[in-house]
């Protein structure tokens, strides 16, 4: 697509922003669907928010972005607010209205639609959720939301843990969620299989030879492992699943997701599965 005159401009706000996949991802979204669209990277300083944000509306910037560290703190310079982004306190996509910024969580939907991409079931399911941070909190909510069975969040620092359960029993009758500390796995064995999804840090680049929970006990009770993190393609994590028979995956379709509906969004257009499936292969290759 040739940039000309009428060129529509969206970006991500964030600090860092140089290691993203978005500006690829909305290329070749745009390319697939004929939007005139350029996204780009947009480096906020600390302090800089609010003026990013304002001034990303006033140069009629069709749709943002927003990841580290500001998804929280853009809260305050929304116009309006999408009440599951407000449930997750976190906002990740910025659409122009009237008069402001819509803010919207794209990242748990993101997740569902990869999830169900990659054959993997939430309704009825048993779920272990490693990690207790922003991300981890979502996914509780997403998978109460879904239909799981029970919820176990398991976390370094217990009380965050035991914080996100209490919230989820409160808001859902069935009180589906507990918490456990990492260490403390082994109380799982009497309940049976389970779907395990990784939301810690531990594994990312550079330190990938690293898994949050190590122990072999713990793999055998888990018959798929969904990893939140994509670089590596293929972390420690995978392989423990893998070595104790389970499948296993990793986070990129859910950012490819998170992307495509960010994109739907923004332009109204439908991304069917054929089409995100394709540029998924080629993200792969990055
Ligand atoms: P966060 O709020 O900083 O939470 C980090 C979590 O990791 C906490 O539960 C923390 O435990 C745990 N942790 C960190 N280091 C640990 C260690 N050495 N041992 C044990 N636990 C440790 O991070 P977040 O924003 O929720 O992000 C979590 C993950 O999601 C990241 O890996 C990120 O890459 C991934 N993510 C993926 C996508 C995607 O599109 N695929 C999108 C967003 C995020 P404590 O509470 O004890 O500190």
């Amino acid at each position: 697509m040739e940039i000309n005159g009428m060129t529509r401009t969206c970006g991500l706000i964030g600090n860092p922003v140089g290691h993203t996949m978005s500006p690829f991802l909305h290329d070749r979204l745009a390319g697939k669907t004929n939007e005139n669209l350029v996204y780009v990277p947009l480096l906020v300083q600390t302090g800089q928010l609010k003026e990013a944000v304002a001034g990303a509306y006033a140069l009629n910037f069709l749709g943002c972005n927003v990841t580290i560290p500001y998804k929280t703190d853009v809260l305050s310079f929304l116009k309006e607010i999408d009440p599951l982004a407000e449930r997750i306190g976190a906002v990740n996509t910025l659409v122009r209205i009237e008069g402001g910024w819509k803010g919207y969580n794209t990242d748990m939907p993101g997740l569902y639609r990869a999830m169900r991409r990659d054959g993997v079931v939430i309704e009825g399911e048993q779920v272990v959720i490693l990690g207790a941070g922003g991300v981890a909190r979502a996914v509780a909510m997403m998978l109460a939301e879904k239909g799981a069975k029970r919820i176990w969040i398991l976390n370094r620092t217990t009380e965050k843990a035991q914080a996100i359960a209490g919230e989820i029993n409160r808001l859902f009758d069935q009180r589906p969620a507990e918490a456990l500390a990492l260490q403390d796995y082994a109380a799982l064995k009497k309940e049976g299989s389970f779907l395990a999804i990784q939301a810690t840090n531990v594994g990312m680049y550079p330190d990938t030879e690293k898994a949050v929970i190590e122990d072999a006990d713990f793999y055998s009770m888990i018959h798929t492992g969904y990893d939140l993190i994509f670089n590596p393609r293929r972390t420690r994590f995978m392989e423990l699943v893998n070595l104790s028979g389970g499948r296993a995956f990793d986070g990129l379709r859910m950012l490819l997701y998170q992307g495509v509906i960010a994109f739907e969004l923004w332009t109204g257009k439908d991304i069917d599965d054929r089409a995100a499936d394709e540029i998924y292969e080629q993200m792969c290759l990055l």
